[in-house]
């Protein structure tokens, strides 16, 4: 399993970086009624936030079309990959997923004792199904599957992914981790919330860390059978686990429907320049659905990192199938000019 992110070198770099593409956050978020929300339940931030945390669990279930029961909240969505992690590892067996994809439920899973059973992803960088649903035995504890895919940012065809929980949610549990869902065309009809309404032992998983802008304010959300809701919420303390100015925030946001709209056309506009950039320089690109892309260097990915870090860009680098990658998250057109200019110097 890849190692967690080292948090010391973020640091120590963050200071370096005019664009900051390191972490597929929202640059245009939170939106201003967002804020004005924040700022308003700051007057109550003596009290316990329960209603304003139930306000917003119900919020998120009539907007997805299920019962409160069927939703828990978390202090972002990596609450709910490692409430996740915690429930299945403690049922002993392996958690399966692709790989590469991302990291930080099948890292908690491993800490506390479960294994790992990885699969390729196909040609097409989606999750190879087929081959996913021969690895399902006794032994596995939780199917994980995150799409769109992070690193690669390319997508798992719905209609496919849909036939396969039908089918392999009658055996095991299977844990979606839609965090990039709002980037995709038709994000309802990609999403496999349906499959939690038809009564299916899926798990959505969902962040305002993206399209809301909420990375640091930290709001995220699980969609299950309120009987798993159950047992993940022994994991996470539900009446408090987000303070009173996030969740009203995350409320405001959540009816802010022209903001998330404008962040997505944004993040379309950075991408399809920063396709550009790239095809020019005579690079290719594995087709992003997120505010991320992920290209094949020419070049060792350490060294390319830092030389764009020399010039003011910070973004990540990756290995898989002996190749070298570099992730590029999806800036203001400011930031990805930067990137053009920094990236045409050392491509
Ligand atoms: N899931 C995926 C696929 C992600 O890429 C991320 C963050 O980048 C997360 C979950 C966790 O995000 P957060 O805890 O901010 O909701």
């Amino acid at each position: 399993v890849p190692p967690r992110a080292d948090m010391h070198k973020i640091l120590a770099d963050l200071p370096r970086m005019q664009a900051r593409l390191t972490s597929n956050e929202n640059p245009f978020g939170p939106s201003d009624k967002a804020k004005k929300a924040l700022l308003e339940a700051v007057n109550e931030g003596n009290r316990y936030a329960r209603e304003r945390i139930m306000s917003l669990r119900s919020a998120i279930a009539k907007e997805e079309g299920v019962s409160e029961e069927h939703v828990m909240l978390g202090a972002g969505s990596s609450d709910i990959l490692l409430a996740a992690a915690l429930n299945y590892a403690s049922k002993g067996g392996a958690i399966l997923s692709a790989d590469p994809t991302y990291a930080s439920l099948v890292r908690s899973a491993v800490d506390v004792g479960a294994g790992w059973e990885k699969v390729p992803l196909t040609k097409d960088y989606a999750h190879d199904l087929d081959a996913m649903e021969k690895k399902v035995n006794d032994d596995i504890s939780l199917v994980y599957i995150v799409n769109p895919n992070n690193p690669t940012a390319t997508i798992t065809p719905s209609d496919k992914l849909r036939s396969f929980c039908e089918v392999v949610s009658r055996r095991k549990p299977i844990f979606i981790d839609e965090a990039y869902i709002d980037y995709v065309d038709d994000p309802k009809g990609q999403s496999m919330v349906d499959c939690v309404r038809k009564g299916q032992n899926v798990i959505i998983a969902r962040t305002f860390s993206k399209v809301h802008g909420f990375a640091g304010l930290r709001v995220g959300y699980a969609i299950a059978q309120p009987e798993v809701i159950k047992e993940l919420s022994k994991y996470t303390n539900g009446a408090f686990n987000v303070s009173a100015t996030s969740a009203s925030a995350a409320l405001a946001s959540l009816q802010d429907k022209e903001f998330t709209k404008y962040c997505v056309q944004k993040n379309k506009e950075a991408k399809d320049y920063t396709y550009s950039v790239l095809k020019k320089e005579g690079y290719a690109y594995l087709p992003s659905h997120t505010n991320f892309i992920m290209f094949p260097l020419k070049m060792n990915g350490k060294k390319f990192s830092e030389e764009m870090l020399k010039r003011g860009v910070g973004l990540r680098n990756w290995e898989f199938y002996d190749q070298q990658w570099c992730r590029v998250s999806l800036g203001t057109m400011e930031d990805m000019k930067l990137f053009a200019d920094a990236f045409k110097q050392i491509s």
